[in-house]
């Protein structure tokens, strides 16, 4: 059976993403240089008050990876939304092993929950945008909100190439609500990505094994075709204008 293209248990396609995706470019080593240094440029310029607010996807596991090897103590957090995938929070715990770090969880209010669902119900998110971004203001923003109080900057794993609405992602650039952001990665290819998880065994979520590159909340995410966007597993019911969440909305 070959290592890029088999069925799981379940019947669904898997495959290794390091097989599919990992490749050395040129200008890696460059590009790699340049994140550690926008890295090192936001610890030295917000001392004590930067986060690495992660997704848990592949791009923030570089970035983590980059932090503990480069000796950056910067603190990770990440948003619990409630609905992740089994695979997801288990890798909250394999990273805190792997790095022997503590990951700063950030859960939705228990009670706006419970209000959120008995109202509109637990598949509210597919009934329209308004009620998605509604979900994702609970799940999400509020504790995101919380997860950035008291802090002057915070890192993401964006880059450019995720999707238009990224094209213009600066390294360092204010967020549009009184802090900065820190995208180390902007100008790194997926194949980038995958060299470095490949290169220093960075632990991983298996759902990228399942094709999903892009890995949010478990009612929001499917698996892409060959093909598609980058994004296109992400609230694949709506129009592509409208694929953020709210976390990377200037202003928001
Ligand atoms: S991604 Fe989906 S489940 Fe998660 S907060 Fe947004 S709408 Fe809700």
């Amino acid at each position: 059976m070959s290592a890029v293209s088999m069925l799981n248990p379940a019947g669904t396609a898997s495959a290794s993403a390091i097989a599919l995706y990992a490749r050395h470019t040129t200008g890696y080593d460059q590009r790699v240089a340049a994140a550690v240094a926008a890295l090192r440029q936001a610890q030295a310029e917000h001392p004590g008050t930067l986060v690495q607010a992660t997704s848990l996807g592949a791009e923030d596991m570089v970035i983590t990876d980059l932090l503990r090897r480069h000796g950056l103590n910067v603190p990770v957090a990440t948003l619990e939304t409630g609905v992740l995938h089994a695979e997801t929070v288990a890798l909250i715990d394999r990273m805190q092993a792997h790095y022997g770090l503590k990951v700063d969880l950030f859960k939705p209010a228990q009670e706006a929950v419970v209000n959120f669902v008995r109202e509109h119900g637990e598949r509210a998110m597919y009934d329209s945008i308004a009620l998605r971004k509604a979900c994702c203001g609970v799940r999400k923003l509020e504790p995101l909100s919380r997860l950035l109080a008291g802090r002057t900057a915070w890192i993401t794993g964006l880059r450019r190439e995720q999707s238009d609405a990224r094209g213009q992602v600066q390294a360092i650039e204010p967020d549009g609500n009184g802090r900065t952001k820190v995208s180390p990665l902007v100008d790194w290819s997926w194949a980038d990505v995958w060299h470095y998880i490949a290169t220093h065994r960075v632990p991983h979520n298996p759902l990228h094994d399942a094709f999903m590159p892009s890995i949010g909340c478990a009612p929001c995410t499917r698996a892409i075709a060959v093909g598609e966007p980058f994004r296109a597993g992400r609230w694949w019911w709506e129009d592509e204008a409208a694929k953020e969440c709210g976390l990377h909305v200037k202003g928001a």
